[in-house]
């Protein structure tokens, strides 16, 4: 099939900051970019030559993205399966309805990983607290209770230490009695680590070197690349990635996050048919972004160099405080650092725990990377109140 070259316009179906920088890196190469999302302000929105208002399950305002697109993408995992399936069948959707349907359904997922031979957490679906009390004998304490659509950034799961806990976990997920959770055992991981697999409309595979993260309350605060594990676990990580590409027959980007266990052993928890901000460190550590890889795939051209280029840590700028109007003081001071660089995402509020923007840092080994953007993080602070407030 012929290569899908610029000035094409690429539609991308969610408007975040995935949206952002996918459509930032689009418009490096000459495409043009036009966006679907609920919010003319959205962080997308200043890079798209074209916005489309609508939500994410607006069959209407999907076609009329179809309309000025020549290939389409998601930047989310949770875009209603029938608006990828209908607009589909107009222009090319990459990935398409199939990998959108295994990853946006944690138990699909299990299901579908486990098929493809990965090991997973072990976990069961249940349906009612005596089957959650069944399945907290059978897996151990604690569990994680997961809804299996639309949870992120640890919203939508519960730790559950004992098992009286398990009594009114529907109603504090917001479910109805009798809807299904996944429940899944929780894993005293060593480490997670992520790997970004980009796959090319002809099958070729590229694999960005593996991340390890870390989170805080289910929220990714920091990763840092090449990760510091031994060879023989990041050429796991990376077979993994492959075969669950290749699975999906994914066209574009695939992320797959990891707990490595104590024995060695590594287990998929969850993955994501997208850029993830896993790989946000790849726009400066990396011979190519995953966004620009993520642009090449589903344009039908050749895959970039995913090689790191050097040491590299990404912290995450997260919101603080009251919904405000959002002013960041400190930027001159986190920029001091030559090494450190800065990605705001043009979030109109700021609020607690809200993913702002990301800084990343270079070393001459990932904890010194680290270090260095810690500090950066460090002067950073969200302005007080309405008012505007100078850059100390
Ligand atoms: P989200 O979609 O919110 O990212 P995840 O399933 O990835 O949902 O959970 C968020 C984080 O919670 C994980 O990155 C990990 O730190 C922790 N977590 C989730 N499931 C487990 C588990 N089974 N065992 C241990 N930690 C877990
Ligand atoms: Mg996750």
């Amino acid at each position: 099939m012929a290569p899908i070259l610029p000035p094409a316009v690429i539609g991308i179906l969610g408007g975040g900051q995935l949206g952002r920088m996918l459509g930032l890196a689009a418009r490096a190469m000459g495409y043009r970019v036009a966006v679907l999302d609920p919010d003319i302000d959205c962080p997308a929105a200043s890079v798209a030559d074209r916005l489309v208002i609508g939500s994410y399950d607006d069959v209407g305002a999907a076609l009329r993205l179809a309309d000025v697109s020549g290939v389409i993408t998601y930047e989310l995992e949770h875009v209603a399966a029938d608006v990828v399936e209908t607009v589909g069948a107009l222009v090319p959707v990459r990935p398409g309805h199939g990998p959108l349907v295994v990853t946006q359904d944690r138990l699909a997922e299990r299901r579908f990983v486990e098929g493809s031979g990965v090991a997973v957490a072990p976990w069961r679906e249940v349906r009612s607290v005596s089957e959650a009390t069944a399945a907290a004998a059978h897996l151990g304490l604690p569990l994680r209770l997961k809804l299996p659509i639309g949870g992120y950034d640890g919203r939508g799961q519960l730790r559950i230490a004992t098992a009286v806990e398990l009594a009114d976990a529907w109603e504090r997920l917001g479910r109805p009695a009798g809807s299904a959770l996944l429940a899944e055992r929780e894993l005293a991981f060593e480490a997670e680590l992520s790997v970004v697999v980009a796959r090319g409309l002809d099958g070729a595979v590229a694999v960005f070197p593996v991340a390890r993260n870390a989170h805080d309350a289910g929220i990714l605060i920091e990763s840092v690349a090449p990760a510091p594990v031994a060879a023989d676990v990041a050429e796991r990580a990376v077979a993994i990635g492959t075969t669950l590409a290749a699975a999906m027959d994914l066209c574009g980007t695939l992320t797959a996050e990891l707990f490595l266990l104590p024995d060695g052993s590594l287990v998929v928890n969850e993955l994501a048919p997208r850029v993830h901000n896993s790989g946000h460190w790849t726009i400066e550590g990396a011979a190519t972004s995953q966004f620009e890889q993520h642009i090449r795939a589903i344009c039908g051209l050749g895959l970039g160099s995913p090689a790191a280029l050097i040491p590299t840590a990404m912290v995450n700028l997260l919101g603080s405080g009251p919904a405000r109007d959002a002013r960041l003081g400190g930027v001159a001071s986190a920029l001091a650092e030559p090494t450190v660089h800065l990605h705001l995402y043009d979030k109109r509020r700021v609020f607690e725990r809200r993913k702002m923007g990301h800084l990343t840092a270079t070393g001459p080994d990932v904890d010194a990377a680290l270090a260095a953007a810690r500090r950066a993080l460090e002067a950073l602070h969200w302005a007080d109140g309405e008012t505007a407030e100078g850059d100390r």
